[in-house]
């Protein structure tokens, strides 16, 4: 029955000024702090329960935070809770704490954060239909079917991992391509559900590349799987969450946002491809999926596993700190199947023809010959446009610290990303005279269209974002390459992951210069990751596989480490710069970012914001810098960087921050913070 808030005003009025206890919950909105709501009588509320409440002029749905608390408001300011909702189950413990921790780490409001880490339609006050929400299909605990034998490396993981069952461990699970960390995966998994116990893997981009739930699916075929991932509908969201919720999924397969599913029996934590970029959230709060399924782990007390051939250079240190247990799968589990020869083609020596040097071309005829396939890699990220000399090599730096500097063509400026120094272009190439500088780091040639026109007859097939966005046409164009129906593949970073074709025997790879020039710091490792990858495509089976990169700096480390396969020598070179150079993982940075109409106006408000709350010495302030694309959607967008060799103070001075810029912040003005971010741009 309800209440109705008038109701409350009849108390007698010497109820009014006395303390009392109420219910704090939390709600969508921008405000950081609960709210208190009164208890009826007939009502019996308990810590996680989903409630509707009076909020201004509409009802909205919260989650009760702590039951007991006493009110500081007088009473007839305290609206009662309008119902409790059971239709989906209570919020355990577990998972308010993770959310806690996630919303002040990452700085943003806890209700925000609980309300939005909801499915949707559990968000809605609406109950939830009983029977449109369909249950995950299967057993609780299903055969497992595995693939293979483990090899003897593959064993030795195992039962490393699996010895840790029960109890906090977290392990970087560092294994070449092709050396089957999914099979080991799936043993965990196995030994998981026999235990009738819950696994947790997150892998990037599941939605785009379904061959790892093919994989699960294969391999436990009667189990009940649930699969989240924003491409799914509401209703299947849902569905999926609440099979997490109540248990009943003994697998919970899904991107980033399934670390935020409560489960009850929650027994392993697995992190496929954990370099992934993808697994920072870009918006609202902004987690990294891969760091809070570490805290999960722990919060459950049982093992956490990071997979990759290519760590993440925070992983690489926390398992040099001590924090993480290395795993090693130094070679491929397909016998006979080596790692590809990886070389590099000077495109000073060779003139490229429309994007493709002599020797790329030839080795791709030579394929054709032999009916093998070949793969040509576009790396399409954007970057940020620097400044640079085809002559001798230069690239415009920065005089105040060690990043490079971006090119505003608009206002004909250099400037600092990371901390906000500017200047005018140069007229001429300081090392060596060349007036013809050009800014370096865009564009992709029509790559598809020059090799149709010089291979005539082959059989090209072109796999990007956009021709996978189309509901199962990626699958389908897969399925053709497997098939042995096409002779050469175009792609893009999404052609890098997880796919085995068995038939490829050589990449090309044709724009790797820009990330090597690029202002983000971060860029050089992604290129290694992206091309260990890439090249991990070729020679999968007996055939060798062969990789060429076009490149103007051959000598450029990176190239001898890639050819050597050797990430480790590779990691240790990026963290001596990144600690000459006094970037993460040896200091830890916050962004604080602006959106107005006129970019003075987003500028003004970070350079007084900043002031806002008095930064202690441990920590720096820089200047706001405009982003390259200063316009998106008629908002002008600027940002500033803080950083600080201590999290703690960095952590304080943000909270304070973010208190006063809750309060202070004018209204036609949108800001936020992201801790630990990932993209510059
Ligand atoms: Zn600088
Ligand atoms: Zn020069």
């Amino acid at each position: 029955m309800k209440r109705l808030p008038t109701e409350l005003s009849t108390r007698p009025k010497s109820l009014r000024d006395r303390r009392f206890s109420c219910v704090r919950v939390a709600l969508d909105v921008p405000l950081a702090r609960l709210f208190d709501y009164s208890l009826p009588d007939d009502m019996t509320a308990a810590v996680g329960d989903r409630v509707v409440v009076q909020f201004g002029a509409r009802q909205r749905i919260g989650v009760v935070m702590e039951v007991g608390a006493v009110s500081e408001l007088p009473v007839n300011r305290v609206k009662p809770l309008l119902a409790i909702r059971d239709d989906a189950p209570r919020l355990p413990a577990d998972w308010l704490e993770l959310m806690r921790f996630l919303s002040a780490y990452y700085q943003r409001p806890l209700g925000e954060s609980v309300i939005g880490a909801l499915p949707p339609r559990l968000r809605s006050v609406k109950p939830l239909p009983r029977k449109s929400v369909a249950a995950v299909e299967g057993e609780a605990s299903a055969a497992f079917v595995p693939t293979h034998r483990l090899t003897q490396d593959q064993s030795a993981v195992f039962e490393r991992v699996a010895a840790s069952l029960g109890r906090f461990d977290a392990f970087l699970l560092h294994g070449v391509t092709g050396s089957g960390k999914t099979e080991i995966y799936l043993h965990l998994i196995a030994r998981v559900l026999e235990r009738g116990a819950q696994a947790l893997v997150l892998a990037p981009e599941i939605s785009l590349t379904p061959q790892l739930e093919q994989r699960f699916r294969q391999a436990f075929p009667g189990a009940r799987l649930a699969v989240m991932h924003s491409g799914l509908q509401d209703i299947a969201r849902t569905g999926a969450w609440l099979a997490a919720a109540r248990g009943d999924a003994g697998i919970v397969l899904g991107t980033r946002l399934a670390v935020l599913a409560p489960m009850p029996r929650l027994a392993l934590v697995l992190v496929d491809e954990e370099h992934d970029t993808s697994f920072k959230q870009q918006e609202g709060l902004r987690y990294s999926g891969r760091d809070a399924a570490v805290y999960r782990a722990k919060l459950a007390g049982c093992p956490a596993v990071l997979g990759t051939a290519t760590p993440s250079l925070e992983t690489w240190y926390n398992w040099q700190q001590k924090r993480y247990q290395r795993l090693e799968l130094p070679e491929r589990a397909s016998p006979g199947a080596r790692l590809p020869e990886v070389r590099t083609v000077d495109l000073r020596r060779e003139t490229p023809e429309q994007g493709f040097a002599p020797s790329t071309l030839a080795a791709i005829a030579a394929r054709l010959s032999r009916g093998e396939q070949s793969l040509i890699f576009i790396n399409r990220r954007g970057y940020a446009p620097v400044l640079a000399c085809e002559a001798c090599g230069w690239t415009a730096g920065c005089t105040r610290c060690s990043a490079r500097m971006v090119v505003h063509s608009a206002s004909r400026r250099l400037r600092c990303h990371h901390c906000g120094a500017e200047e005018a272009i140069p007229r001429a190439c300081p090392t060596c005279g060349n007036v013809d500088l050009r800014p370096l780091g865009r564009g992709t040639q029509r790559v598809e269209e020059t090799l149709g026109a010089r291979f005539a007859g082959a059989r090209i097939v072109r796999i990007d974002r956009d021709s996978a966005q189309r509901r199962g046409e990626l699958s389908r164009t897969l399925e053709r390459v497997h098939r042995g129906e096409a002779d050469i593949l175009v792609g893009t970073q999404l052609l890098a992951k997880g796919h085995d074709f068995p038939g490829l025997t050589f990449v090309g790879v044709l724009n790797a210069d820009a990330a090597l020039v690029s202002t983000d710091y971060r860029a050089a490792e992604r290129l290694f990751a992206v091309l260990e990858q890439v090249s991990g495509r070729a020679g999968r089976r007996e055939r060798p596989g062969e990789v060429l990169v076009q490149t103007r700096y051959p000598g450029h480390p990176l190239f001898s480490a890639l050819a050597r396969h050797d990430f480790s020598g590779f990691a240790q070179s990026q963290l001596d710069e990144r600690k000459a150079a006094g970037f993460p993982p040896f200091v830890f940075e916050a962004a604080l970012r602006a959106e107005a109409p006129k970019l003075d106006a987003a500028l003004r408000f970070l350079r007084e914001a900043a002031r806002l709350a008095e930064a202690p010495p441990a920590v720096r302030v820089y200047d706001p810098v405009p982003h390259v694309i200063t316009r998106i959607a008629g908002m002008e967008r600027a940002q500033l960087l803080m950083q600080s060799s201590s999290r703690p103070a960095l952590q304080g001075y943000l909270s304070a921050l973010s208190t006063a810029l809750f309060e202070a912040a004018p209204r036609h003005l949108r800001w936020h913070l992201d801790v630990d971010p990932i993209e510059f741009d």
